[in-house]
């Protein structure tokens, strides 16, 4: 493969939200159109298990939702391989191989896990497909031989355990079959959901991408503004300051809508000498969301009347995909020592 190959992926988690749209969801559908870079998006949904094995009954959903919010936004099965984890069994093949060479211990200190056993008390998550997922993403990312892959800066510590593994896999077999992936950081602004936390499905507080134009104003009346700002001639405080710890939501969504930053700068200076009201502030936020959301959510309608759109689409990419699995596990195996016979297995 030449150029550039990407690999990222999402659980399966059901609708997107207007988070994840301008965060990864925005950099996978810029990254498809460069053509010297090869795509390939994944629905990671053995990794939904890691978290979620309890109740599986709307995994099958999840990804319905997730695929048509995905195509909808813009993703291209043209220009992006598309696929589903779990129909490339190759990933548990692999995963189950890394899992030999990585030393406990550096699963131990991810920091991720420790903060996730404390915080999802509810969820039994000691086990060990949890604390092994990083070795299942590290599969993932190698199968692929993907050379970048797209990052926030808090999962670093994570491709750079992909990086050790795939170094330490070719120490140990003195072959340099693995390429080690370097990271796309990407900076993806921190939306904030309607009560000011960040924006997540877990909070309750999200905005979907493929929200009614009816519930979107109900949504953002009910956001989260300035508590100082009680009459529309108050002087505000949209920024985080100490009269308003997280800012105002309201701001921080036309912050990453607006495209002419002289009027965002105007629209501060407003709010701040009292010139500009909450009210107007959001009905103005709701016509640009509206803008801004109405095509995704339009062609996610048309979408969803194509009868096995989404499967069709899981199903060609997974094949294709396959593909390039399979030939990874060629060299992985061959590099190991281990036999395969040519046509014994599909
Ligand atoms: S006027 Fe706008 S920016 Fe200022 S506090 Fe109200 S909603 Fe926020």
């Amino acid at each position: 493969m030449k150029g550039r190959v990407v690999l990222s992926g999402m659980r399966p988690t059901g609708k997107l939200h207007f988070g994840n749209m301008v965060g990864a969801l925005s950099s996978w559908i810029k990254l498809q159109s460069d053509s010297t870079t090869r795509c390939f998006y994944m629905v990671a949904d053995w990794h939904a298990l890691t978290t979620d094995y309890q109740d599986t009954s709307i995994v099958e959903d999840n990804i319905e939702d997730m695929v048509l919010d995905w195509l909808a936004a813009g993703l291209d099965p043209k220009k992006s391989v598309i696929f589903r984890q779990s129909w490339v069994p190759e990933h548990a093949e692999f995963a189950l191989l890394l899992s030999m060479i990585t030393p406990l211990s550096w699963l131990e200190r991810n920091p991720t896990y420790k903060e996730q056993v404390t915080e999802l008390k509810d969820k039994e998550i000691s086990t060990h497909g949890f604390l092994g997922y990083p070795v299942l993403q590290a599969a993932d990312i190698l199968l692929y031989q993907a050379s970048h892959v797209p990052v926030g800066e808090d999962q670093l510590p994570h491709l750079e355990l992909t990086r050790e593994i795939a170094r330490r896999f070719n120490f140990l077999y003195k072959k340099p079959v693995l390429v080690e992936p370097s990271a796309l950081l990407s900076k993806s602004p921190k939306v904030l959901g309607t009560d000011a936390r960040k924006m997540s499905k877990s909070y309750d507080n999200c905005v979907y991408i493929s929200e009614p134009e009816s519930s979107l104003k109900k949504k953002i009346n009910s956001m989260f503004t300035d508590p100082h700002k009680v009459r529309a001639d108050d002087p505000g405080h949209p920024k985080p300051c100490p009269e308003n710890p997280t800012g105002c939501v309201v701001f921080s969504l036309h912050d990453i809508l607006e495209v002419d930053r002289n009027a965002f700068r105007d629209r501060e200076e407003r709010c701040r000498d009292g010139r500009l009201g909450c009210a107007a502030c959001k009905k103005d936020l709701l016509e640009t969301m509206t803008l801004s959301l109405k095509p995704v959510r339009e062609k996610r309608e048309v979408l969803i009347k194509e009868k096995n759109i989404v499967s069709e689409i899981l199903i060609e990419g997974s094949r294709t995909a396959q593909l390039v699995a399979q030939e990874t596990m060629n060299q992985v195996l061959d590099a190991i020592h281990f036999k395969k016979p040519i046509g014994m297995f599909p």
